[in-house]
């Protein structure tokens, strides 16, 4: 079986680390700072360092559980870009009760 790598990052550093993925589910730890990584997902692209709009938003996606898996041919799906895009679904959210998590995944409010 091939080796199955996927994306890690660190908020701290900014850094993202292609790394196996851990079946037992261990942590990984940022070999920069050794915070504890956070898992994002095979289809994950790390935005600029210098993005700070883009890390921030990252943040807020990563802190409501949402993910960057790849699907069978589809990637990911709609991520959120900006921390409008993001203000607005998360408002979406705490307005119909609908979790954050899938609210920040959804390209279009209705
Ligand atoms: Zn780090």
């Amino acid at each position: 079986m091939p080796e199955s790598k996927t994306s890690y990052v660190c908020l701290a550093c900014r850094a993202s680390y292609k790394l196996r993925h851990d079946p037992g589910g261990r942590e990984r730890r940022c070999p920069r700072c050794a915070a504890a990584l956070v898992y994002v997902g095979s289809a994950f692209v790390a935005p600029r360092r210098r993005d700070t709009a883009a890390w921030r938003t990252l943040t807020v996606l990563l802190h409501a559980g949402v993910r960057f898996p790849m699907g069978c041919s589809t990637g990911p799906g709609y991520r959120p870009r900006t921390l409008r895009e993001v203000r607005e679904r998360l408002a979406y959210a705490r307005r119909t009760g609908e979790p954050p998590s899938r609210a920040l995944t959804r390209p279009e409010l209705p």
